[in-house]
């Protein structure tokens, strides 16, 4: 920019040296030429200015989201008047609790893949969420555990389907991550990898809660009064609103490395061996350095369907949207278009966090780098 100035002056000494005389006739033209320097004097402040606020920005957003962190422990109906003080405090102490532990791992330069699975640890061996210790039950009266793990650095990813005995499953996700050629196991195979990797296995009795017992008998009696028995009584909201307290994390780190885990017992009744969505990558978790880290919780059938982990990346991807604004889009026109509902957790590369869902509450906590916590159950 000053090499131009200079340019421009010389010019005009050049007019005025050479051509004293003919002062008059350039004249216009040197008020001409005065004038864009001008012009160009001020874009370049204002050029120089853009850049230091920019800078400053910049410099903010990296410096308050060095790492970030967001939980969620399910979303669904939870209103106010329903939960009591007590359970209210018992769970905003377990969301602090595990919130925490992620925290910490990120603070101290651990990864995300291990704030992300330490993290969700803390809610699968609390019975409050519908994941390790508080699965809900299936028809038959047994617990059926799902779980995913993503690694946004390589796209790597694991996950597992329908266990029974392994205490928990997104340790499991993550052993078929690292230690298997594959992405997804399921059943008695993946119990069988479990042992051989010498992950913790308990009696499926240790998956009992009262709380999680009852709410099958009622579901079932209420399938029973309704004399409905095939795909629209687990439509039913009576049932779906009993599933509540699916597990999920998702992480950003010191080296710029996203990773997002989601665990759950799916939903309450479920039978055939239903497996929704947060054991599958794309649907209910998934993570890439270049746009964001997702996991999800609601009515999986949908969330299938919508295959919304991998939409909120792509839209930021191909259509350049910001985290909240693809986060919207999905949760609140492409999920409820198709008839179901849920929310999401996210953070994208610069450490921006999103908790969006469309349901009356989503239990959810977030950690910025400064320590920043918020937690949150309800809409508003
Ligand atoms: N998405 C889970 C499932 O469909 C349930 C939930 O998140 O509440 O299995």
């Amino acid at each position: 920019m000053k090499r131009e100035l200079l340019k421009k002056m010389l010019t005009l000494r050049l007019i005025f040296n050479l051509n004293p005389m003919k002062n008059l006739i350039y004249f216009p033209l040197l008020m001409l030429l005065f004038l864009n320097c001008k012009d160009d004097q001020k874009s370049s402040n204002a050029e120089l200015n853009t850049d230091t606020i920019e800078d400053v920005d910049s410099a903010t957003t990296k410096n308050t989201n060095e790492f970030a962190i967001v939980i969620h422990g399910g979303a669904g109906t939870i209103l106010r008047k329903n939960m009591s003080a007590e359970d209210e405090n018992a769970y905003n102490a377990k969301l602090e609790e595990a919130i925490r532990v992620g925290y910490d791992i990120l603070k101290n330069g651990g990864s995300s893949l291990d704030a992300v699975e330490k993290t969700i640890n803390v809610m699968e061996n609390s019975p409050l969420f519908n994941a390790g210790k508080g699965a809900v039950f299936t028809n038959a009266g047994t617990n059926e555990l799902d779980a995913s793990i993503m690694d946004g650095k390589n796209l790597d990813a694991g996950a597992s389907a329908g266990t029974k005995t392994v205490k928990n499953p997104i340790n499991l996700a993550r052993a078929v991550m690292e230690k298997s050629p594959h992405v997804m196991l399921s059943g008695e195979g993946a119990e069988q990898f479990a042992k051989d990797q010498g992950l913790e296995i308990v009696d499926p009795s240790y998956f009992y809660t009262e709380a999680r017992f009852k709410a099958l008998e009622r579901v079932k009696a209420s399938e029973e009064s309704e004399a409905v028995r095939d795909k629209s009584a687990f439509y039913d909201p009576t049932i779906r609103d009993s599933k509540f307290g699916t597990v999920g994390c998702v992480a950003l780190d010191k080296n710029g490395n996203l990773a997002a885990g989601t665990s759950t017992g799916g939903m309450t009744n479920k039978r055939w061996g239903r497996i929704g969505d947060a054991p599958i990558i794309g649907a209910g978790t998934y993570a890439n350095n270049a746009t964001c880290a997702v996991s999800s919780t609601g009515w999986g059938e949908y969330f299938i369907r919508a295959m919304v982990a991998h939409d909120i990346s792509a839209l930021m991807d191909y259509k350049g949207l910001s985290l909240q604004e693809a986060a919207k889009e999905v949760i609140q026109k492409k999920v409820p278009d198709l008839g179901g509902d849920g929310g999401i957790i996210a953070v994208d590369k610069d450490g921006n966090m999103v908790m969006e869902f469309n349901t009356e509450g989503m239990y959810r906590a977030s950690m910025d780098a400064s320590g920043n916590l918020t937690i949150g159950i309800y809409k508003d």
